[in-house]
C-alpha cells in the first residue's frame, strides 16, 4: 500500500504539499507528531511545512511557513511544549482571515493541512477545508490569483490530530499530552501524599479540566485518593459535603493517616455551582481534618512528554500523512483517534459534535447523559473508582452465596504494577464481600511454607505507587509441586485465582488447567494479567510494566543523549531487557529516535552493520552545531550471541576513525523497578477488576457454589442443576483459564488451552506473532535506515 500511495504521488501532476500546524494549548508530545509528519512526508516524496504560531502564522504567510528538512526536527521527541509555536488567533474565526490563510497556502503550492490541537483548533480547521473551494473562487475575484493558478488547488485535504492535555475528546481512548499530563499530577501527589502522611494531613488538590474529567478520575484511581470531583457527575447539591465526610472518615477508620481529594477545575454541583478546593477544604476542616489545597497548574502542561505520547504521536502522525495521501476531495476530514491499542481514524466533524455534546449535556444538568457519551473505558474506571473507594461501605456487597475466596499470586521477574494490579483486586473483592489471599512469594512460597495471607484493606490502601511486589514474585512454575499447590488451593477453598506475571506465569497456568482431571480443585476460573516488560506473553500486544519501563528508557537515554552535548560526538550503545522478545528494544528505538535497533527477530550481520555504519556517519555529517546530542543503537541483550553490545560498540568505534566516540550504557534493572507510571497504575487497575469480574461471572453462568465443607475435608467442586441439586464435578472448561488479552480495539479473555497451542513459541517463551513489526518499520523510516538500506 505504501508503494501504491508513494507511486501515485510521485505520477500526480504536482509534487504534494503538506503543512503541519500545531494549534490551541500546547501539549507535550506536539513536537514528536510534527517530527512524524515531516518525516514521513519526506519519506513519501513529499514537501512538508511547518506553520508558525498556529493560526496567526496562516494568516500572515511569509516567514511563518517554513519548509521543513529531514535535520530540521532532529532530537524534538524529548522536547516539551511545541517548537514550532501556538497560538489563539481571533482573526481565523472571520471568513476574512481564513480567506487570508487560504491564500497564504497556495502561495506556497500547499492543499493538504495536518492539525494538531483541541476541539476548537479542528472545529476550524474543518470549517476552513468546507469553506475551501468558495474562498478560492474569492481569492479569483478579488484578482490575487488567475483561475490557471488555483486549478490545482481547488480543495483541501484536511487531517486532525488532538492534542489536549484534557483527553476531552470524543472518539479516542488518549489525546497527545494527556498521559504526560497525568503523569506529572501523579508525581506530584505522590509527594504530597508523604508529607500528608506524615502529619495526618487532608490534601485538595485541583488538576485542569474545564469540561472533561479524565485527568481528575485517573489521577484518583492511580494514586489512590478518597475521593474525586469532576463536570461530568456532578455532586448533589447541598449533599455532597456528608457523603465526602462519610468516606473520608470511614477510610481514616480503617486506618489511612492521610486523605486526598482531587478535584476537577470544573467540578460542579448539580445546580451548576462550582465546586471549589476552598468548598472541599472547608467540608474536610468541618471534619477536624488539618486539610490544605494544592493547585497544580501549570506544572501539568510542562516537561517532555513520556512515553505514551511519543508512540502516541509519533504513530498519528505518520498515519496522518498516509491520511492526506489516501484522501480524495469527497473523504469527510478525518480524526486519528486510538481505541486501546490501535490507532484509528474517524470522522473529525462527529468526534468534535459528540465533544460538544458533553459540554451541553452538563449544561442541560443531563449528568446521566454526560457521562454516557465519555467512552466505555471512562464510565467502566469510574465505576471502578466508585466500587472501590466511595462504595466499599457495603453497598455493593453480593448475597452469602456469591461471595468468593480468590488467590492472586505473582510470578516471575518483577515489573511495575504487580502491586497496583493486587490493590485494585483486593479492594473490588472487599466491597464485594470476597475474600482476596495473596500467595506470599510465587508458587515456590506456598510450596515451601503453604502460605497465603488474607489481604485486608489497610494491607493495601497504599500499594498504588509501590514497584517491585510486596507479596513477594519468584520465578517458579506451578507445576514444580503440583500436588502441594492443589492442597493449599484446597485448604484456602479458593474459587478463583488471579495470576499476574509474565512468560512463567502463563506457563503456570498451562499447568494448572492441564492438571484439572488430576486436581478438581484447579476447575475453577484462573486468570493472567500478562505483566512483564518483555511484552512476550502470547495472544496479547499488552503487558503491564511496559509503558513504566519505556518511561525509564526514555529518562535514561534523554541524559544520556544530552550529556554528550557536553563533550564530543557521541554514539550510546544502548542494550536494553526483553529476553527473546525485541518489543522493548523497538519501541525504545521508535520513542527516542534512535539510528538504528537490533532486536532478535531481525538478525545482526556484518552487511546490517555496515549500512548501520552508514547511517550513523550521514547523521554525523549533516549536524548541525546546535544540535551535537549523542546518538542511540539500542541492542536486545540476546539479539546476537556473537555481536554483543562491547563488540558492536567496538566495531562501531573503529569505523569511526575518530570522528566520533563511542561508549555502551546498560540500564540494566531500572527497567523492572521504580514507581509504576500512571498509565500502569491505571491500567493494572482496569485489568484487575475485569478479572475478578471474570471470576464472578464464570461461577454464576455455571452456577458453582463451593461446597465449603468442615476443616480439611477434601472439597472438589460442583454444577447444581436448576432445583439446587448437585450435578457433577464441574468438567474441564477451557474457557475458564484465560488470559485477558488486548489485540488492536479489544480487550477479551482468551483460553490458555488455545494460546497455547496455536499462538505460543515455548522454545523461545513468547508469541508466535510478532505484533509490533509494524511498529519497528516505522522506526526505521524516521530513522532514515530504510531509506539507506533501499538505497545501499
Ligand atoms: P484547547 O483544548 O487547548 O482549548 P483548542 O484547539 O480547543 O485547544 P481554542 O482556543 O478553542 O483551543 O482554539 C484554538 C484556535 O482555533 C482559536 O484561537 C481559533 O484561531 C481557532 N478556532 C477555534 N474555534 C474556531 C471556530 N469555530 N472557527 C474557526 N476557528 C476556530
Amino acid at each position: 500500500a505504501n508503494a501504491e500511495i508513494l507511486r501515485q504521488t510521485l505520477s500526480g501532476q504536482k509534487k504534494k504539499k503538506i503543512a503541519v500546524m500545531t494549534s490551541g494549548g500546547d501539549s507535550p508530545g506536539m513536537n514528536a507528531a510534527v517530527r512524524a509528519v515531516v518525516r514521513t512526508g519526506i519519506h513519501f516524496g513529499c514537501d512538508v511545512f511547518a506553520v508558525y504560531e498556529g493560526y496567526e502564522g496562516l494568516l500572515k504567510g511569509g516567514n511563518y511557513l517554513r519548509k521543513m528538512e529531514w535535520e530540521d526536527v532532529r532530537g524534538w521527541l524529548s522536547e516539551g511544549g511545541t517548537l514550532i509555536g501556538t497560538a489563539r488567533c481571533m482573526e481565523f474565526k472571520e471568513r476574512w482571515g481564513r480567506k487570508q490563510a487560504a491564500g497564504n497556502l497556495i502561495s506556497q503550492g500547499i492543499d493538504a493541512l495536518i492539525v494538531c490541537g483541541g476541539d476548537g483548533s479542528l472545529t476550524g480547521a474543518d470549517l476552513f477545508r468546507h469553506e475551501w473551494p468558495s474562498l478560492v473562487e474569492e481569492l479569483v475575484k478579488d484578482g490575487k490569483f488567475t483561475k490557471e493558478q488555483v486549478e490545482p488547488y481547488k480543495n483541501l485535504t484536511m487531517v486532525g490530530l488532538v492534542g489536549s492535555i484534557d483527553n476531552d475528546m470524543a472518539g479516542t481512548d488518549s489525546t497527545i499530552g494527556a498521559y504526560s499530563a497525568l503523569e506529572r499530577i501523579c508525581e506530584m501527589v505522590d509527594y504530597i501524599d508523604e508529607t500528608a502522611k506524615s502529619h495526618s494531613r487532608a490534601f485538595v488538590v485541583e488538576v485542569m479540566g474545564r469540561h472533561c474529567g479524565w485527568l481528575a478520575l485517573m489521577a484518583g484511581i492511580a494514586t489512590g485518593a478518597d475521593y474525586i470531583f469532576i463536570p461530568e457527575r456532578a455532586v448533589p447539591h447541598g449533599k455532597w459535603q456528608d457523603e465526602l465526610k462519610e468516606v473520608c472518615q470511614r477510610h481514616r477508620n480503617k486506618g489511612r493517616r492521610n486523605n486526598t481529594v482531587i478535584v476537577a477545575e470544573g467540578a460542579l454541583d448539580d445546580l451548576l455551582n462550582p465546586v471549589t478546593t476552598e468548598d472541599v477544604k472547608n467540608v474536610l476542616v468541618d471534619l477536624g481534618l488539618d486539610t490544605k489545597v494544592t493547585i497544580l497548574g501549570h506544572v501539568q502542561r510542562g516537561g517532555t512528554a513520556v512515553a505514551h505520547d511519543r508512540w502516541l504521536a509519533t504513530l498519528q502522525g505518520v498515519d496522518s500523512v498516509k491520511a492526506v495521501l489516501e484522501m480524495t476531495p469527497s473523504t469527510p476530514s478525518p480524526l486519528i483517534g486510538i481505541l486501546e491499542n490501535k490507532i484509528i481514524r474517524k470522522p473529525l466533524v462527529e468526534s468534535v459534535e459528540a465533544t460538544k455534546s458533553v459540554a451541553t449535556a452538563i449544561a442541560n444538568k443531563d449528568f446521566d447523559a454526560a457521562i454516557s457519551k465519555r467512552d466505555t473505558e471512562f464510565i467502566e474506571l469510574y465505576e471502578n473508582f466508585l466500587s472501590t473507594t466511595v462504595k466499599d461501605d457495603g453497598a455493593e456487597l453480593l448475597p452469602e452465596d456469591q461471595r468468593l475466596n480468590i488467590g492472586i499470586v505473582h510470578v516471575g521477574a518483577p515489573s511495575a504494577a504487580l502491586n497496583a494490579a493486587t490493590r485494585a483486586a483486593t479492594l473490588y473483592c472487599i466491597s464485594h464481600g470476597h475474600k482476596p489471599f495473596a500467595i506470599l512469594n510465587g508458587f515456590s512460597g506456598l510450596i515451601q511454607t503453604g502460605q497465603m495471607k488474607e489481604l485486608s484493606w489497610i494491607d493495601v490502601e497504599n500499594w498504588h505507587n509501590l514497584g517491585g511486589s510486596e507479596i513477594g514474585t519468584n520465578r517458579s512454575v506451578a507445576a514444580d509441586d503440583m500436588g502441594t499447590v492443589a492442597y493449599y488451593f484446597q485448604k484456602a477453598k479458593l474459587d478463583g485465582l488471579i495470576i499476574i506475571g509474565g512468560f512463567e506465569g502463563f506457563n503456570s497456568l498451562k499447568q494448572l488447567r492441564d492438571s484439572r482431571s488430576e486436581y478438581p480443585i484447579f476447575n475453577i476460573p484462573m486468570v493472567l494479567i500478562p505483566s512483564t516488560i518483555s511484552n512476550n506473553v502470547p495472544g496479547t500486544e499488552y503487558s503491564l510494566g511496559v509503558d513504566t519501563c519505556l518511561n525509564a528508557l526514555v529518562r535514561y537515554t534523554d541524559e544520556i543523549k544530552q550529556s554528550a552535548s557536553a563533550t564530543r560526538r557521541r554514539v550510546f550503545v544502548v542494550e536494553v531487557q526483553g529476553g527473546h522478545s525485541g518489543f522493548i528494544a523497538s519501541f525504545t528505538g521508535l520513542i527516542t529516535g534512535a539510528v538504528s535497533v537490533y532486536t532478535p527477530e531481525d538478525k545482526i550481520t556484518l552487511s546490517t552493520i555496515r549500512e548501520d555504519l552508514a547511517l550513523l556517519k550521514e547523521n554525523f555529517r549533516h549536524d548541525k552545531g546546535e544540535n551535537r546530542n549523542g546518538k542511540l543503537v539500542i541492542r536486545n541483550e540476546q539479539a546476537s550471541s556473537v555481536y554483543s553490545t562491547e563488540l558492536l560498540a567496538n566495531i562501531i568505534s573503529e569505523s569511526s576513525k575518530d570522528r566520533f566516540g563511542v561508549r555502551t550504557a546498560i540500564p540494566g534493572h531500572v527497567q523492572q523497578g521504580g514507581f509504576p507510571s500512571s498509565k500502569d497504575r491505571v491500567v493494572a487497575s482496569r485489568f484487575a477488576v475485569k478479572c475478578v469480574k471474570f471470576i464472578e461471572q464464570w461461577n454464576k453462568k455455571n452456577n458453582i457454589q463451593q461446597d465449603k465443607g468442615a476443616g480439611d475435608e477434601k472439597v472438589l467442586r460442583f454444577k447444581f442443576d436448576i432445583h439446587g441439586n448437585k450435578v457433577s464435578t464441574v468438567e474441564h472448561e477451557d474457557d475458564s483459564a484465560a488470559v485477558i488479552c488486548v489485540n488492536g480495539t479489544n480487550v477479551s479473555f482468551k483460553p490458555i488451552a488455545d494460546l497455547w497451542e496455536h499462538e505460543t513459541n515455548v522454545a523461545l517463551r513468547k508469541g508466535e506473532e510478532i505484533h509490533w513489526s509494524e511498529f519497528s518499520r516505522i522506526g526505521d523510516i524516521l530513522s532514515g535506515r530504510l531509506k539507506l538500506r533501499a538505497e545501499v
